[in-house]
């Protein structure tokens, strides 16, 4: 078990972009398994299942410590089991430490602001984690794949210019210095979907009837537009993978492998904050020393 552990770990760390330079979406194969096959799922899924324990664990201290925020981003097209691999991650937690923030087409009182503030108004505490399934990334996405959305944002028309997607990078890795800098640790996951998998799976929201609902038409009209998406993704990840908020590049196509990877990935990254339960001070013996006295001396 341990070796499938440490296994997970290290694939979580090769799958995070260290060299955003030479970093091509084309060498990240969505079926890839990390050398795993389907006879090594039963152990993929107790190492999901171990992480998701040590999760609990972890979150118990950083809600203790009190200091450190934790946001997770989760971006990809769709059907690419966002939606799922946070459940399955999350699952676990002490729902009062984490909050999943969904973030869809803007509405009217969004668009009556700058572009993250919908995000800001939804960071996660000191203490708590914080999910975001979509975020301010989708501005250099959907906003760049169809150009008439920001034709149709009240932007001052000055600023919607050519160099509006490589200004919209240096403000998304400001902010993200600023956020990392006041004790927010931010992890960002693509999960890499294949075009023929994604095509299975809006199949089978049509076939089963309990999916149905999740069956959008539009789905089917933004995967036509894939390899616009694909640049858009590489040159967000590219532009956008830093030490303090790095993007993780997961293959997405086997859902059990995904699952497991992030879960490590999320693992290991809190583990390395080392936090610790606070303490006791000499004069808070004093305060546990004299509620117990008052608790044991109690008149019925
Ligand atoms: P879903 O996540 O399936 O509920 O879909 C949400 C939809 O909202 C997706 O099609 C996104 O591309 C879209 N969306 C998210 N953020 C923005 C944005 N800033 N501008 C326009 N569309 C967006
Ligand atoms: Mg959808």
């Amino acid at each position: 078990m341990k070796i499938y552990r440490d296994l997970f770990k290290k694939l979580a760390h090769q799958y995070r972009v260290s060299d955003p330079d030479s970093f091509n979406l084309k060498d990240v194969d969505p079926k890839d398994t990390g050398g795993l096959e389907g006879g090594d799922k039963d152990e993929a899924k107790k190492v999901l299942e171990d992480a998701k324990h040590e999760l609990r664990d972890l979150q118990n201290v950083l809600y203790a410590d009190d200091k450190w925020s934790i946001l997770l981003i989760f971006q990809a097209m769709d059907a690419a089991g966002k939606d799922s691999t946070i459940e399955h991650v999350m699952t676990g937690i002490n729902p009062q430490g984490c909050q999943v923030s969904s973030f869809g087409v803007p509405g009217p009182e969004e668009m009556e602001h700058d572009f993250m503030w919908r995000c800001i108004n939804k960071l996660p505490q000191r203490g708590r984690i914080g999910i975001f399934n979509r975020s301010y990334y989708e501005e250099t996405l959907v906003v760049r794949v169809h150009p008439q959305i920001l034709e149709g944002q009240k932007l001052p028309d000055q600023f919607k210019r050519e160099e509006i997607w490589q200004e919209r990078f240096e403000d998304i890795r400001n902010f993200e210095k600023y956020l990392a800098r006041n004790g927010t640790l931010i992890l960002k996951f693509f999960l890499h979907v294949s075009k023929e998998e994604q095509k299975k799976r809006l199949l089978r929201r049509l076939d089963r009837p309990e999916k149905n609902w999740k069956f959008n038409v539009n789905d089917v009209h933004e995967r036509q537009l894939w390899y616009n998406y694909q640049m858009c993704y590489e040159e967000m990840i590219k532009e956008t993978s830093t030490e303090y908020a790095p993007w993780f590049v997961i293959p997405a196509d086997h859902k059990w492998f995904t699952r497991s990877v992030v879960a490590s990935a999320v693992e290991q990254a809190i583990e390395s904050l080392n936090l610790q339960y606070p303490r006791l001070e000499h004069h808070d013996h004093e305060k546990i020393k004299r509620g117990r006295d008052l608790l044991e001396n109690e008149d019925d």
